[in-house]
């Protein structure tokens, strides 16, 4: 299996040559088909595994190919922290500099100002922490009602952490008709409730 078998761009697989990588792991060989057929996805994988590019990859191509609608963002991943969420964004660079996505990381710890003028200018991408999210959609700054691919990352940590309320909140605010892809390395009782009310016929990676 090659990266080429997937069914990637070339602009991707350029920025896949880009970065050394030889062939894909298990979990990207077989998340990145699935997705890109817009699948929703369980990934049940742990970190070190690759399963980064393996929503990452996809989600360039589908969004690169999609019409933009004005100034709303129509992805959101969530991330449990905010190292996490900053190394996610650092992917979507790397993997995405042959396209022209914009981005904003919604984080706790930076000041609000600059985030919201990202949110302003408009973005494709949304890479967040839900506590950050939850502030700024309550105070009106984030519209979420385009945003048909949703990525629920460590979802097993969000659980630890208390940050599944949010995430429940989120899921309700995005539209009913969209992608989701959800990855654990764990699959506890509240994490599969999670996924049963979430994700629509989804499909379940385990490595
Ligand atoms: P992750 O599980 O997403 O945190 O990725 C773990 C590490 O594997 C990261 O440093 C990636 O850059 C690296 N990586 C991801 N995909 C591949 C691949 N196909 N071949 C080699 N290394 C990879």
């Amino acid at each position: 299996m090659s990266f080429a078998d997937l069914g990637l761009s070339d602009e991707l697989l350029r920025a896949v040559a880009d970065t050394g990588y030889n062939e894909p792991t298990p979990i990207q060989a077989s998340a990145i088909p699935s997705v890109l057929m817009m699948r929703d996805i369980i990934g049940i994988a742990q970190t070190g595994t690759g399963k980064t590019a393996s929503f990452v990859l996809p989600m360039i191509d589908i969004l690169a190919h999609g019409r933009s609608r004005a100034r709303m963002p129509r992805s959101l991943i969530l991330e449990p922290t905010r190292e996490l969420a900053a190394q996610v964004a650092e992917n979507f660079e790397k993997y995405g500099k042959y396209h022209k996505l914009s981005m904003a990381l919604l984080i706790g710890g930076v000041q609000m100002g600059d985030q919201v003028k990202a949110l302003e200018k408009g973005v494709d991408v949304l890479i967040a922490t839900p506590g950050r999210l939850m502030d700024l959609f309550e105070r009106g700054k984030i519209l979420l009602t385009g945003c048909n691919l949703l990525v629920i990352d460590e979802a097993d940590r969000m659980l630890d952490m208390g940050f599944i309320p949010d995430i429940e909140t989120i899921c309700t605010k995005l539209p009913a008709t969209r992608q989701t892809l959800l990855f654990s390395a764990t699959m506890p009782p509240p994490i599969k409730k999670l996924a049963d009310r979430f994700l629509s016929n989804p499909k379940t990676i385990e490595v």
